[in-house]
């Protein structure tokens, strides 16, 4: 059976490029339903985009190359899109876009979208060869139970990255991007919270505050929340993509840098109290507890000289920490690295050295912020890919 295009992958990516892609073409899935991470995105909401999306807010060997597709498909694009589908949205925070309703939404009228496109969605479907065939490719699927030979001009890899394998994510799109002799970048886990040796911070588990996170590369305004094996929390997070084994972290846990000038104030109302008391009014106090331990809370506030003081707050405002590792891919939102970008074009996102090969989505080496980014880049991306394809 002979297609125009055949896409691996009905997630973000894969069907956004099939809606455009348009007939004659198919999208392959091997799970049982279509967009699962789109589903379970946005703890059930989807953050969909994000009302500020710059190319500074993806990581890539190359930030130039999401540029083209972010700009030839923005926010506001993917926002009119799920307006003509009647989805209720709203703002939570720092931009991010959530469904008022489901994330449910979002994979129905994706697959509405291909389906009014005239496209085609096979799932349950397992690639079990690609081969190149005549000016194109042939490909052997297992369909429940039943293997189907296709062929086809032109081939989407649209598998996404490696997190979450239980999912079913897999490094398909690598294999065949290798296959073809496309250069991949090393993959990491990002968007993944920190482990630390010893369960340290079990004692603080559940404990969340505001705090800055940063390292040499990067640093991050936002939660923090102490887990049973580590660190997690929206600054976490975001700083993990940044991160590299043995590294340093640190941890601002008065990022307003409020503390010296209250504690200074109070030193004259409240002298004969002791530092942790103090404290635990402008931290929480589980974690005060926790940080007296290494730090000399148990004496009065009297006795604190403006050095003093400014010193403790120093040591809170750079807590120095190194991370054993991430929680890997078990339970990141992203893979960082993925199909070299220089392998392809950023207008089409088509390989240069082997026509009607594209890649687009999370396999590629573009990986963005927590906060809609990812999906943004996955609609562009198949945007991209897909109006290429219908043009051809
Ligand atoms: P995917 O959406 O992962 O789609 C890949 C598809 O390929 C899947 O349907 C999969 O079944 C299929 N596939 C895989 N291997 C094979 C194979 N061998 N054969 C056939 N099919 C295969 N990003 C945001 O912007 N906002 C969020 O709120 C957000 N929340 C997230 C929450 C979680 C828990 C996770 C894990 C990720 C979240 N992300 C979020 C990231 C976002 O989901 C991904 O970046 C995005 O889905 C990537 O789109 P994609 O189409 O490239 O890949």
């Amino acid at each position: 059976m002979f297609y125009q295009t055949i896409i691996l992958g009905a997630g973000a990516a894969g069907m956004m490029c099939a809606a455009y892609a348009g007939a004659g073409t198919l999208v392959l899935d091997h799970a049982k339903n279509p967009g699962e991470k789109i589903r379970i995105s946005g703890g059930g909401r989807c953050n969909f985009t994000n009302l500020d999306v710059t190319p500074e807010n993806y990581l890539s060997a190359n930030p130039h190359f999401c540029k083209s597709a972010l700009a030839r498909y923005t926010q506001w694009d993917f926002i009119e899109l799920i307006s003509k589908h009647g989805i209720a949205w709203h703002e939570k925070t720092l931009g991010q876009l959530f469904c008022d309703g489901s994330a449910k939404q979002i994979v129905a009228m994706l697959v509405a979208e291909l389906k009014s496109a005239g496209a085609e969605l096979w799932l349950n479907s397992a690639v079990a060869k690609v081969d190149t065939h005549d000016t194109g490719f042939s490909l052997e699927v297992m369909q429940e139970g039943t293997l189907r030979k296709l062929t086809c001009a032109n081939l989407v890899l649209a598998t996404g990255g490696k997190s979450i394998p239980k999912m079913g994510a897999t490094g398909l799109s690598y294999d065949i991007a290798q296959q073809f002799d496309l250069p991949l970048l090393p993959t990491r886990a990002g968007l993944v919270p920190f482990t630390f040796d010893q369960e340290r911070f079990k004692p603080l588990a559940g404990t969340a505050l505001p705090s800055r996170l940063s390292n040499a590369r990067a640093s991050f305004d936002e939660a923090l929340l102490f887990t049973h094996r580590g660190l997690s929390g929206p600054a976490v997070l975001q700083l993990s993509s940044y991160w590299r084994e043995g590294e340093d972290i640190s941890v601002n846990l008065d990022p307003e840098n409020q503390l010296f000038n209250t504690l200074r104030k109070q030193r004259q109302t409240e002298g004969r109290r002791q530092l942790n008391t103090e404290l635990a009014h402008l931290l929480p106090s589980r974690l005060v507890e926790f940080l007296g331990q290494t730090l000399p809370l148990t004496q009065r506030l009297a006795d604190q000289s403006d050095d003093a003081l400014q010193t403790l707050c120093a040591n809170l405002r750079d807590w120095r920490l190194k991370p054993s590792g991430t929680e890997g891919y078990r339970t990141a939102e992203v893979t960082l690295g993925g199909i070299d970008t220089n392998a392809l074009s950023s207008k089409t996102m088509e390989a240069k050295t082997k026509p009607g090969l594209y890649a687009i989505g999370e396999a590629v080496d573009v990986t963005g912020w927590l906060g809609g980014y990812n999906f943004q880049w996955a609609w562009a991306s198949g945007h991209a890919a897909g109006v290429a394809i219908s043009a051809k």
